[in-house]
């Protein structure tokens, strides 16, 4: 592995009696700590942290930050993952105090302005989606379509249809639908791709049936394609009595173009954090709201926010066929903000652009690469599109050589080897933010890779060259990963 250029551990840093800051005096009395803090709890020795000036904790995290790859340093074009820039004015709303500050225990009547931001999104999020209602509550992609399957469940049992225990789920599927269905206790039927990068309407037709509870599907599909058969298909399910659930975790192609509901879903889950301005990619918190059709509203997550009947926001905590509750409070309610802050910036005709111009730059590229790299699947693609590396493979450089080899250049690497139904994948999604002039300069750069794999296909094995770490030994990344700092002496 290597390493071109070592920060020193926080650890590692300051001296003994050093110090960034000053705690104000006391202005209660003080009392002694053993009889705040039980006895056998107290320290019998000061912890041994680092002691710093505050301009050496600046330069370490500022340090630290400059290693990593965002969306703010450079391009990202990360498929399935919507890498787009976010306004910073979105996350100039949610560190507002009135909005920051706010406790969920307050009461109600104190925090009309938050409730009123939550209705109104709900609102804006079903327009989007053309259902009938929505939860804010789930906290990520994953767990709105957990939530979605329970409530699929729910509507089956008081049906009298508890019996039915499959979900259907194309092989291009994200693979958090077979992960959610199953948590939620389904047996997964899969459908294979046709030819054309659809569902098969053929394969699908011998699998629906009374045990079908429902089908879950993402469209446009993982290669960026939007079926062509989607209305046979949601039909198709509805007539075998199954419900039919959309992955709209990736909406950014289709928002003002075409609904969920129109093309037969039931129920639909948004990913937040992907196509409505939350920053993303580093675990922190998300939101996968999800909406649905009048026969699921009444086992929808409490609570939810009403209007009663003087006009005031208020929560409903009792609803009689709810699943109950999926998540403490009330969902990630700084993420709501940044997302109805996007809405009302863009307008309806900015989120329609924004999917036209997402849209437009992943043909552009696409058109631009295929004579260079291989295209499984030569359609009009939707926000994404999927090469293949199957040509540079024939000269001992796969997709990971590639994806490595675009670090070198301050671009993030594409997303590799998914959908799983194509060999060597590389899954590119430029996003509306971009300018041309950054697509030419990808497209470029693609195509002397391109020109490297046939003149020197070695130095593509070790790259990337340019980075803080090199390439490493993925093998004892994962069998043996260092995940904490330990000292010195101490270390084997
Ligand atoms: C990102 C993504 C998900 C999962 O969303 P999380 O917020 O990561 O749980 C599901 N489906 C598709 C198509 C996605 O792109």
């Amino acid at each position: 592995m290597a390493v071109n250029q070592q920060i020193p551990l926080l650890m590692e840093l300051g001296s003994p009696g050093r110090r960034a800051y000053y705690l104000p005096k006391l202005d209660i009395p003080s009392k002694p700590v053993d009889e705040i803090i039980p006895k056998n709890l107290i320290r019998e020795e000061p912890a041994s942290l680092p002691e710093l000036s505050e301009l050496e904790a600046v330069r370490h995290y500022t340090g630290l930050s400059r290693r990593n790859h965002g969306v703010d340093v450079g391009f990202y074009p990360l498929g399935s993952c919507t890498m787009k820039y976010n306004p910073k004015i979105n996350e100039d709303l949610a560190s507002l105090p009135g909005l920051a500050e706010i406790h969920p225990y307050q009461p109600e009547e104190t925090v009309q302005g938050a409730l009123q931001l939550m209705y109104e999104l709900e609102q804006d999020l079903c327009e989007i989606a053309g259902l009938d209602r929505a939860t804010l509550s789930p906290a990520a992609g994953a767990h709105g379509e957990l939530t979605g399957l329970m409530l699929i469940k729910a509507y089956h049992e008081a049906g009298g249809e508890g019996h039915r225990d499959e979900i259907i789920v194309p092989d291009a599927a994200h693979g958090t639908n077979p992960a959610s269905a199953a948590m939620c206790g389904y047996k997964i039927v899969e459908v294979p791709s046709d030819e054309r990068g659809g569902v098969s309407v053929e394969h699908l037709r011998q699998v629906v049936g009374p045990n079908t509870a429902g089908l879950m599907l993402t469209n446009p599909n993982t290669l960026g394609l939007f079926d062509e058969n989607i209305l046979t298909i949601t039909e198709l399910v509805h007539d075998a009595g199954g419900l039919n659930y959309y992955d709209g975790a990736n909406a950014n192609a289709i928002l003002g173009k075409c609904r969920a509901g129109d093309m037969g879903f039931d129920v639909v889950h948004f990913n937040l954090h992907k196509t409505f301005s939350t920053p993303h990619g580093g675990g922190g918190p998300g939101s996968g709201p999800i909406a649905v059709r009048d026969i699921l509203v009444p086992f929808l997550p409490t609570p939810t926010v009403e209007k009663d009947s003087e006009d005031c926001f208020v929560l409903q905590h009792n609803r009689s066929k709810s699943i109950g509750k999926v998540k403490g409070f009330y969902g990630n309610f700084l993420v709501l903000v940044r997302a109805y802050g996007y809405m009302r910036t863009m307008g309806p005709k900015g989120l329609k652009r924004a999917s036209e111009d997402a849209v437009l730059s992943a043909n552009y590229i696409m058109e631009r690469l295929k004579d260079v790299y291989n295209l499984p699947y030569d359609r009009v693609c939707m926000h994404e599109f999927v090469l293949s590396a199957v040509m540079q493979k024939k000269h001992g450089v796969t997709a990971q050589d590639i994806a490595k080899r675009l670090l070198d250049y301050n671009i993030h690497a594409p997303t590799v080897y998914f959908p799983m139904i194509v060999e060597e994948a590389l899954m590119i999604e430029p996003t509306e933010t971009e300018t041309k002039a950054e697509l030419d300069a990808f497209i470029e750069v693609m195509r002397n890779i391109a020109a490297e794999v046939l003149e020197s296909p070695e130095k593509l094995q070790q790259a990337p060259y340019h980075t803080v770490i090199g390439r490493l030994d993925e093998t004892q990344a994962a069998r043996r990963p260092i995940v904490r700092w330990q000292a010195a002496e101490t270390e084997e």
